[in-house]
């Protein structure tokens, strides 16, 4: 059975643009709730370790230049079927082949500067969110 935890970061390009409150107010209309969440900036080591799956990607360096340049939000979110529910929420990675009325859609601008992360696993979805917060934080 699926779980009921995902994890997403609202990425540096929708922080700066101001659309952070929009997107949160859209999870929230969308069924999900929020269990944890904080502002904050990754480090160079965080962001590279993040994406560690990413490591032997051509565009890994951009990543991590582009996930260290401002703030992001980082959240634990609750939901049934969270993970798969989030993916169909934020649409996909290229936001120009995003469905219409999707995060990505709404308010990426490119590939890379794609508004939102979400978790693709509900195994992963533990580990990122564990990433950023203590247990006392989302107990
Ligand atoms: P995320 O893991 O952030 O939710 P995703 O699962 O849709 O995104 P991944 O394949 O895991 O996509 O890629 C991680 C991130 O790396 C993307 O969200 C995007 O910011 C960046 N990325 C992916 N493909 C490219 C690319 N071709 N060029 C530049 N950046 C890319
Ligand atoms: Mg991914």
């Amino acid at each position: 059975m699926a779980g009921n935890v995902t994890f997403t970061m609202i990425k540096p390009d929708a922080t700066a643009a101001g659309h952070t409150g929009k997107i949160i107010d859209k999870i929230i209309e969308s069924g999900f709730t929020i269990k944890a969440m904080k502002l904050t900036r990754l480090s160079k080591e965080e962001a590279g370790k993040f994406y560690e799956v990413h490591k032997e990607r051509p565009f890994y360096g951009e990543l991590v230049d582009y996930m260290t340049s401002g703030p992001i939000v980082a959240a634990i979110l609750v939901k049934d079927n969270a993970v798969e529910d989030f993916r169909t929420l934020i649409g996909a990675t290229d936001p120009q082949k995003a469905a219409e009325g999707t995060i990505r859609r709404m308010f990426a601008t490119s590939i890379a500067a794609n508004a939102v992360h979400g978790s693709d696993s509900d195994e992963n979805a533990l580990i990122e969110g564990a990433f950023y917060f203590s247990t006392r934080e989302h107990a």
